[in-house]
């Protein structure tokens, strides 16, 4: 790979080997492409989870009241506003939080993608098994019957944390034995919290991608072994993008409307790609170009930004450009993104930018104080976003948004944090303040 030629096409990436932050906007936004999903994978998906909620509802009770449905709600945060224009820049229309922090279950928004992924895996095996057939009550698979009959399978995969989190609960729960390998940015609440669900955890001092490679290879040699590839997998990604579905009767119960007029901005924590990926790909089945979607990165680890700017996609590191992808986000510690993700997000998204880790816990800090919401530090990635398409003329011209922009919508993706012990997050807070 020739760095200095790809320097010079894109002298943006000058600024990312300094770590400093960027603003990239797409300019293959918009442009026709053939995409390997549609609209109706996403119903596909969201039928499966809407068959699987007597299951959901029966074996984890704090679901009961959502009828077994694994979803989160969408909180206006106007008190955040005014620190966000007086840190990051004025920008007009009105600001929420998704709170997939505090999605039930795994309390990240992992608990989309890996939970579904799974479960899909359950229906296949009980199917072909003839114990199971769409029309029944899935409520039974929470017996001792599907229980023993999944002890005879295992599911693998490799994590930051919360994606091992999410398979390893819901693995375990069906029944199935879960290895779950983790990276060395892996918190170690996450890994004990595992254990003690009953999920094995085997532990590198390397990064993600070699977790992943590890899990991969265990699952090769066994005929037996699901292996959840976090790096390329069509389950995770239409599983999160049920969440757009979702979204639209929270955004018409909130009175928000969009139209040609009236824009939608969603902004999104980037780790892999996947998690945020596929909600993109949902949103903008759904709402077309009116919805603006933007992924955020760390400044250590903005493989996704760099696959996007230099066209490579998963055939890039940050390494190649001399990045260590260090980062305390480290649901966004990532330094290759998935090479299903990046290909779809070619076309569809609509931008990027990056942020240094020491910003992340001014804005935990900040969302605890005057929202009483406490995120964990990844989530907090996107919080630059709306201050950052407001003072970009060139995406404003490019979009031609200038008139519209007093009726806009932003809505920052919060992507995890309701597990995070109390210890740790008052840490966390404490850094923040
Ligand atoms: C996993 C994760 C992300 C990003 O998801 P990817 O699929 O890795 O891009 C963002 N925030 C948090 C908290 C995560 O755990």
């Amino acid at each position: 790979m020739d760095i200095k030629k790809l320097m010079v096409a894109n002298p943006i990436i000058d600024k990312m080997t300094e770590c400093r932050e960027i603003f990239w906007i797409n300019p293959k936004a918009g442009a026709e492409a053939s995409l390997p999903f549609g609209m109706s994978d996403i119903e596909d998906a969201e039928k499966r989870l809407a068959r699987f909620a007597p299951y959901i509802a029966s074996a984890f009770p704090e679901t009961a009241k959502s009828g077994g449905i694994i979803e989160s709600n969408l909180v206006e945060i106007e008190k955040m506003k005014p620190f966000l224009e007086h840190y990051c820049g004025k920008f007009d229309g009105r600001l929420f939080l998704k709170c997939d922090s505090h999605l039930p279950i795994s309390g990240s928004i992992k608990a989309r993608g890996g939970i579904y992924e799974v479960l899909k895996l359950a229906e296949t095996i009980a199917t072909e098994k003839g114990l199971l057939s769409p029309d029944d009550d899935y409520s039974k698979l929470n017996s001792d019957k599907f229980r023993e009959l999944f002890s005879r399978y295992s599911v693998a995969v490799g994590s930051t944390g919360n994606l091992g989190l999410s398979i390893g609960i819901i693995s375990a729960k069906l029944g199935f034995n879960v290895t779950v390998h983790m990276s060395a940015d892996a918190r170690q609440w996450k890994k004990d919290l595992l254990r003690s669900k009953g999920a094995t955890v085997i532990e590198y001092p390397d990064d993600y991608q070699k977790a992943v490679a590890e899990g991969r290879k265990e699952a090769a040699s066994d005929p037996m072994c699901h292996f959840v590839d976090d790096e390329g997998s069509q389950d995770l990604f239409l599983g999160y993008s049920v969440a757009a579905k979702r979204l639209i009767p929270q955004l018409k119960n909130a009175d928000i409307t969009v139209d040609k007029d009236h824009p939608l901005f969603v902004y999104i924590p980037c780790g892999v790609g996947g998690a945020p990926g596929g909600v993109a790909f949902g949103l903008k089945e759904i709402l077309g170009d009116n919805v603006h979607v933007l992924f955020a990165e760390p400044t250590h680890a903005p493989c996704m930004t760099l696959g996007l700017i230099t066209g490579l996609h998963d055939g890039i590191a940050v390494r190649d450009i001399g990045l260590d992808g260090i980062t305390d986000a480290d649901g966004l510690a990532v330094g290759r993104p998935s090479r299903l993700v990046g290909t779809i997000m070619d076309t569809l998204l609509d931008g990027c930018y990056t942020i240094d880790d020491t910003r992340l816990y001014k804005f935990l800090a900040q969302l605890a104080d005057r929202e009483k919401i406490y995120i964990e530090p990844s989530a907090c990635a996107s919080f630059t976003g709306p201050s950052l398409i407001a003072s970009s003329e060139d995406y404003i011209k490019v979009h031609d948004l200038k008139d519209k922009m007093a009726d806009s919508t932003h809505i920052l993706w919060a992507t995890g944090g309701s597990m995070v012990p109390d210890e740790e997050m008052k840490l966390y807070y404490e850094r923040g303040k």
